[in-house]
């Protein structure tokens, strides 16, 4: 490893924000999972320090461990008051990367492919027929049950747990309202225009809501085109690169970014607004430089923007799961709560430790599963602890990853994606 200190005049500068008050300590995931100073935000900037003040084989070593299990997730720069950036962080990170290390062989090729729509649509297909078998044969806990008497494959089985799926049929996802709610809801709305389309958007559907979750695109598109948006396709998009970017594969990261920059332009769509599902997508996207920074759209943003219709009553305590990448990487907060907040009826609850990541971070939690798992788990714990009926949330990632943790901790709490309560708030009534 070579440092190149010059090249980063800031570095000292940076550094030096840190006053080492410890208060990013308690929203670090991996400082509240493992309690060790070394994984802590404060830990990782005197590693990075030492590293550039005294570079040694040792300190190579435990920098290099220290940062490969930093979860990117931003929380520490939400909760900074000097104001010390993640890019410091992130520099760190970089500098780890040409020794990214994964747990196995598996998970390894999975990382390569993971960011591929194809490879996760035959992944869902496969994905559920084995769910399907694993709980004729261990019951509808079946999770649970492997998790205390391991078999051997706990990856495998890690990955079928967190997997992210979403009801395919309307009907199926309409069924689990009306248990939640203990009545029919009543009959589906055809999803005509509330509103004529008075803006154009194009919608960046991302690898994963592609491949694993398409029929919850398919009702966010249904809810846009309701709304008023005339959503322009864009065929030519490619992943957003950030699965690569973040398991040490820069230069697939950078094809893809050029791929869907010239797609984009290729495209006669003018400088309409680029909607993003994810929000790992849209935070990477906007990375992609200057012009995409004020283009990139989180769809709770746009939708919150809108003019919505009366929804239908919906008795339900409802938690909200921020993803880290929409509430630390882009200060995301107080749309998805309000979207909430016009479903009359719904009471909104807060978790404890809300701001602390989830353990998913994309490709982090299956390189390592042992304490991604801990922390889905603890994550589980407090949302159920707010006696919640049912969570939702906007990224895939997180979805997955809260839904093992639940399989574990709170079979009987639901996990949905937001869009999903909102398509069934505003297209269903009563017979
Ligand atoms: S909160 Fe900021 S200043 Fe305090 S220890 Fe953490 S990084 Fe350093
Ligand atoms: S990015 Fe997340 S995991 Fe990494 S140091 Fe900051 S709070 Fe901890």
């Amino acid at each position: 490893m070579t440092i190149e200190r010059d090249q980063n005049r800031n570095l000292d500068e940076l550094l030096r924000r840190c006053v080492g008050c410890g208060l990013c300590l308690p929203h670090c995931a991996t400082w509240v999972a493992t309690g060790n100073e070394v994984h802590s935000p404060r830990g990782r900037l005197l590693l990075l320090e030492d590293l550039l003040t005294d570079y040694s084989r040792d300190s190579e070593a435990a920098f290099a461990e220290a940062f490969e299990l930093c979860i990117g997730c931003r929380a520490c720069e939400t909760a900074c008051p000097s104001g010390v950036p993640f890019s410091l962080l992130e520099y760190g990170q970089d500098l780890t990367s040409a020794n990214f290390t994964r747990s196995s062989s598996f998970i390894s090729l999975l990382n390569r492919w993971l960011d591929s729509a194809v490879f996760l649509k035959i992944l869902r297909a496969s994905g559920s027929l084995a769910r399907t078998a694993l709980r004729r044969t261990f019951g509808s806990n079946w999770r649970r049950r492997l998790d205390e008497a391991p078999l051997g494959g706990d990856g495998l089985v890690r990955l079928l747990g967190s997997m992210p799926t979403g009801f395919r049929k309307d009907r199926d996802l309409m069924a689990e309202m009306d248990r939640l709610m203990g009545h029919s809801a009543g009959s589906l709305v055809p999803a005509v225009p509330f509103r004529e389309p008075d803006r154009d958007v194009i919608l960046f559907r991302g690898c994963t809501n592609d491949g694993l979750m398409p029929d919850s695109t398919r009702r966010l598109e249904e809810i846009l085109e309701a709304l008023g948006c005339r959503i322009h396709p864009l065929a030519e998009q490619q992943c957003c690169g950030a699965l690569a970017a973040h398991t040490g594969r820069p230069g697939k990261a950078a094809r893809l970014q050029r791929a869907n920059l010239q797609a984009l332009d290729a495209h006669e769509t003018g400088d309409f607004p680029v909607v993003v599902e994810a929000a790992g997508c849209g935070l990477h996207l906007k990375d992609y430089g200057e012009s995409m920074q004020s283009r990139i759209t989180d769809a709770t943003i746009l939708l919150d923007s809108l003019s919505w219709p009366q929804m239908r009553e919906l008795p339900l305590r409802v938690v909200y799961h921020d993803p880290c990448h929409a509430l630390h990487g882009q200060g995301i907060h107080h749309q998805p709560r309000s979207l909430l907040s016009r479903i009359p009826g719904l009471v909104l609850v807060e978790p404890r430790e809300a701001e602390v990541c989830c353990g998913s971070g994309g490709a982090w939690g299956l390189n390592h599963p042992e304490l991604s798992q801990r922390l889905s788990r603890s994550k589980a714990k407090n949302l159920a602890a707010t006696g919640a009926d049912l969570v939702v949330t906007s990224n895939p990632g997180c979805l997955g990853q809260i839904n093992d943790g639940l399989a574990m901790e709170a079979p009987h709490l639901p996990i949905i994606p937001l869009t999903d309560l909102l398509w069934f708030a505003c297209f269903t009534r009563k017979a």
